[in-house]
C-alpha cells in the first residue's frame, strides 16, 4: 500500500505500508517461520532465497518501519543494541572517529567506549545541546556523528536541525537514537538525518515483550551499507518477534497520545511535591529544551525524570511502589520506574555519571497506561513511607 498523500499520519501508520498480506488479504501479516524458499529459476534472482537474507514477516515488518518515518527503507534487527551495531559499522573503519552525544543510553557508551576501539575506531563524546562544542570536536578523521535526542536519562534536547547541517558541511553520516521519542513524535529524516535507529523494545513494540531494534535509512545509498551488515553479521530480527512488532506498532498512535497526557500530569505534580529536588521533562515550559523541541518535533514523549531530596527517600520509594513496575526498560504499556545509576548507567563509572549530572537520587519514570491518579498515589503514598 502506498502513502497516500490525504491520509494523516495516524492512518498511515495502519495504511501506509504493508496494511495486509498480499496473498490472502489477511489483516494480520502471516508469519513465515521459513529458513529456506524453493528457487523456481536458479537462473534468476528471486526476492526470498534465506531467511537471513530475507524473509517476507520481516519485509512487512521494515516497509512498516520506514513509511513510519519516511525513510527510504529500513532494517529490524535483534536488539536496539544490534540496530547501533548495524548503523555505526556500515559506515567505519579502523582508524575512524566518532563525534557522540555525551549521555547516551549505558550499552551505547559501552559500545562506544569498550567495544569499538578494539577495531581502531575512536569516538569524542560531546555536549551536543551546544552545536558549536560539537564542531569543534570534529576532526580529520570522524566519519560518525551519533546523537541520542532527547539524552537518556536527563531528557536533554539536541538540534537536530543544525546537527543534520553540520554533519552534511563537514562530511560526516549523521546517526541518531530516536528511542525515547519514538517515530509518533520525531521523524529526524525530515529534518535532515541520514539514519535513525531505535531499541524497538520500547514505544515501537510497547508491550514488554520484545527484544527488537531498527535501522531507517533515508537514501538507498545509506540503506545499502546498512543491510550489507545485517545480512553479514546476521543479527536479524525472527519472524515471530517481526510479527510482535508488526502488531505493536499498531497502537502507536493510541498508546503515544494517551501515555505522553498521563506524562504531563504526572510531571506537573511531581514539580509540586516537597520531597521532589527537580524535575526533568521536556513538556514542561521551564525545561531548557522545550521551545526546540517543539519546533522540531510533534510531542514530549513519556518519560519523565525527577530526583528525590535524599537517597533514603529514593530507597523507600523503589521498596514501597505497587503499581509502578522497579525495572530496566521503558516504553511499555505499564509504567516502569528506574534507577539509572544502578541499572541502564551502570556500564559508565559514577564519576562520569556525576560529570553529566546522573544524580544517585535520580529516577527515570516511564509513563504507561494506567490512570494518572493511580500512578500518583502510588509514588505519593511510598515517599511518604520514609
Ligand atoms: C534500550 C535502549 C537501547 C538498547 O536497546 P536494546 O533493545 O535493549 O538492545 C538503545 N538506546 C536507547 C535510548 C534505549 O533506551
Amino acid at each position: 500500500m502506498t502513502n497516500s498523500p490525504k491520509m494523516h499520519y495516524d492512518s498511515s501508520i495502519l495504511h501506509g505500508a504493508a496494511d495486509r498480506d498480499e496473498a490472502t488479504g489477511a489483516l494480520s501479516i502471516p508469519i513465515y517461520n521459513a529458513s529456506t524458499f524453493h528457487q523456481k529459476d536458479i537462473s534468476k534472482r528471486q526476492e526470498f532465497d534465506y531467511g537471513r537474507s530475507g524473509n517476507p514477516t520481516r519485509k512487512a515488518l521494515e516497509e512498516t518501519l520506514a513509511n513510519l518515518e519516511h525513510g527510504h527503507s529500513a532494517f529490524a534487527l535483534s536488539s536496539g543494541m544490534a540496530a547501533i551495531h548495524a548503523a555505526i559499522t556500515a559506515f567505519v573503519k579502523a582508524g575512524d572517529h566518532i563525534v557522540a552525544t555525551r549521555d547516551i543510553y549505558g550499552g551505547s557508551y559501552r559500545f562506544l567506549t569498550g567495544f569499538l576501539p578494539k577495531f581502531g575506531v575512536s569516538h569524542t563524546f560531546v555536549d551536543t545541546t551546544d552545536p558549536n562544542k560539537t564542531v569543534a570536536a570534529i576532526l580529520p578523521n570522524t566519519k560518525v556523528m551519533f546523537l541520542e535526542s532527547p539524552s537518556n536519562p536527563l531528557l536533554k534536547i539536541t538540534d537536530i536541525v543544525a546537527h543534520a547541517k553540520i554533519a552534511k558541511d563537514h562530511g560526516l553520516i549523521s546517526i541518531i537514537d530516536n528511542t525515547f521519542l519514538s517515530p509518533y513524535y520525531c521523524r529526524p529524516l525530515v529534518h535532515g538525518i541520514d539514519i535513525s535507529i531505535h531499541s524497538a523494545t520500547k514505544f515501537l513494540g510497547g508491550h514488554s515483550d520484545v527484544i527488537a531494534g531498527a535501522v531507517i535509512a533515508k537514501t538507498p545509498e545509506l540503506a545499502s551499507p546498512v543491510h550489507y551488515v545485517q545480512n553479514t553479521c546476521g543479527a536479524v530480527l525472527s519472524p515471530q518477534d517481526s510479527w510482535l512488532l508488526l502488531r505493536g506498532i499498531k497502537t502507536l498512535a493510541a498508546r503515544m497520545t494517551h501515555q505522553q497526557k498521563t506524562a504531563f500530569i504526572v510531571a506537573e505534580w511531581l514539580q509540586k511535591q516537597a520531597w521532589v529536588k527537580s524535575v526533568y521533562f521536556p513538556g514542561l515550559k521551564s525545561h531548557p529544551g522545550h521551545d526546540l523541541l517543539t519546533s522540531q518535533a510533534h510531542g514530549y514523549g513519556c518519560v519523565v525524570s525527577f530526583e528525590t531530596d535524599t537517597i533514603d527517600r529514593l530507597n523507600a520509594l523503589v521498596k514501597s511502589v505497587k503499581i509502578l513496575t522497579v525495572a530496566v526498560s521503558l516504553g511499555g504499556v505499564e509504567s516502569i520506574l528506574s534507577y539509572p545509576a544502578k541499572m541502564s548507567h551502570a556500564a559508565m563509572p559514577a564519576s562520569t555519571r556525576a560529570e553529566l549530572g546522573i544524580s544517585d537520587s535520580l529516577l527515570r519514570l516511564s509513563i504507561g497506561l494506567e490512570d494518572a491518579n493511580d500512578i500518583i498515589a502510588d509514588l505519593d503514598t511510598s515517599a511518604k513511607t520514609l
